[in-house]
């Protein structure tokens, strides 16, 4: 089982955010459960992150948001999942032979929304890493950047399984849309509480 913690960043997350995406402190508490059962129970965690320059291209299409090296881009959970912790940067190339260890905490920098742009993830599920591995998905946008990451970890072969308490997306109608997508793509839906229950009888 792989967690997929996605762009839980001040700015996406925190009222007073440079993109806050609208009712992302209702999941908060949700999120944080999930990391802490990650931390107890060792679950390998990909925490996907906005690394942004001044000029970067997304900046015309959104506002500008998580500059790299502001509080904005900060994780809301700095220090969760308490695991030994992997940071990849937006640069970083595919590492042949690189695999997702148990009980690590990966933290990938991306310039775009999908998590697939960061190469060195890309690298890992050509490699075959995702393949039958369940991942467990959360965070925001549901619209952009979690619809995304599930529908790319589809493609890797993953099953996936979306905690629906546990994300947001921007707009109504596209979330919408995105999880309409998503369930037809084959991705299934648990809440927060029924995931840490399974997990507490596993
Ligand atoms: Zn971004």
């Amino acid at each position: 089982m792989i967690f997929i913690d996605i762009d839980t960043q001040r700015d996406f997350m925190n009222e007073d955010g440079a993109l806050y995406v609208p009712g992302a402190t209702t999941v908060r508490d949700n999120i944080e459960r999930l990391l802490r059962a990650a931390t107890e129970r060792g679950i390998a965690t990909i925490s996907t992150r906005c690394a942004h320059d001044f000029d970067d291209d997304e900046f015309e299409i959104f506002p500008p948001h998580c500059i790299k090296g502001t509080p904005g881009a900060e994780r809301i959970f700095p220090d969760l999942p308490a695991l030994p912790r992997r940071e990849i940067s937006a640069d970083t190339q595919a590492e042949p032979g690189a695999t997702i260890e148990t009980g690590t905490h990966y933290v990938i920098d991306k310039k775009v929304f999908d998590p697939f742009s960061n190469a060195w993830l890309d690298g890992l599920r050509e490699d075959g890493s995702f393949r039958q591995k369940e991942c467990i998905l959360f965070g925001v946008a549901t619209d952009y950047c979690v619809i995304a990451g599930g529908l790319g970890l589809v493609k890797g072969g993953a099953g996936v399984l979306v905690v629906e308490d546990a994300i947001r997306g921007v707009a109504p109608e596209t979330t919408e849309a995105a999880i309409e997508q998503l369930r037809a793509s084959g991705v299934d839906f648990i809440s927060t509480a029924n995931l840490l229950a399974r997990l507490r009888s596993e």
